[in-house]
């Protein structure tokens, strides 16, 4: 990991914070031409924001060659990651906004970076294409059926719109059964993966001090990616874990 950490006469130069921000250069840092008074702003910020993570940390989730959404005792092997944000109202509803890390809504907001066995990810992609796959085959059906002449003028011969009204009922039972389906292969996925992330047991811990999933909906999702995110707050994996990383010679990006 090449870094340009090279501003020395930064009042964080090299200190925890530095290493917290875990930024890829020093320019891209909200502390670059900072003076010592705002520096120590920054410093309390961070300070802040990682008192109020849980205890060890968020970097377990990534830094761990094992997937970190399988149940169980048997974990697949980590090959992608799932993104997920979750944020935090600001404790001190300080006015000034003084870092990139700060947001409107939440004073802070850190990127859960869930590392996913490639039988997780598929689990998370078969359940989101579910609706579109049940509504285009059973829609697809009935116009393939009632398409047919002589399917169509036997309908008609019933009752002129009673084409329209089959295609009307395949719309709605394929909504039906998508929730159905999507519901069944929820239940059974879950059993081997969190497949809503709210059971996780790290983001219950970051509920209970007071996060929240900044993504909306019945059942948030993360956004799956190859590539973790390497910089900014949050994405730092630990030194003690990175030395233990590098000792076995699996750091992986
Ligand atoms: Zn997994």
């Amino acid at each position: 990991m090449e870094q340009e950490r090279t501003n020395r006469n930064c009042p964080l130069w090299g200190t925890e914070t530095c290493a917290r921000l875990n930024m890829r250069a020093c320019r891209d840092c909200p502390a670059e031409g900072k003076d010592a008074r705002e520096c120590g702003y920054i410093r309390d910020d961070v300070d802040t924001l990682f008192s109020l993570l849980p205890e060890g940390g968020i970097a377990s989730l990534f830094a761990d060659e094992a997937c970190s959404l399988c149940k169980g005792e048997e974990k697949g092997k980590r090959e992608s990651y799932g993104l997920f944000d979750m944020g935090h109202a600001d404790p001190r509803a300080r006015k000034k906004k003084l870092s990139l890390f700060r947001n409107k809504t939440y004073g802070f907001v850190v990127p859960l970076q869930f590392g996913c066995c490639r039988a997780c990810r598929r689990r998370f992609q078969l359940l989101s294409w579910t609706p579109m796959l049940v509504t285009i085959l059973i829609l697809g059906a009935a116009l393939l059926i009632v398409a047919q002449e002589p399917v169509a003028q036997s309908l008609r011969n019933v009752w002129r719109g009673l084409p329209l009204l089959v295609m009307l009922l395949a719309a709605g039972l394929s909504f039906l059964a998508s929730k159905v389906l999507t519901r069944t292969l929820r239940a059974r996925f879950n059993e081997r993966t969190y497949m809503d992330l709210r059971d996780h047991p790290l983001v219950q811990r970051m509920v209970s001090l007071d996060w929240e999933s900044v993504v909306e909906g019945k059942y948030p999702q993360p956004v799956f990616t190859r590539k973790r995110l390497s910089y900014g707050v949050g994405t730092a994996v630990p030194a003690a874990a990175e030395e233990k990383s590098e000792e076995d010679g699996k750091i992986s990006d």
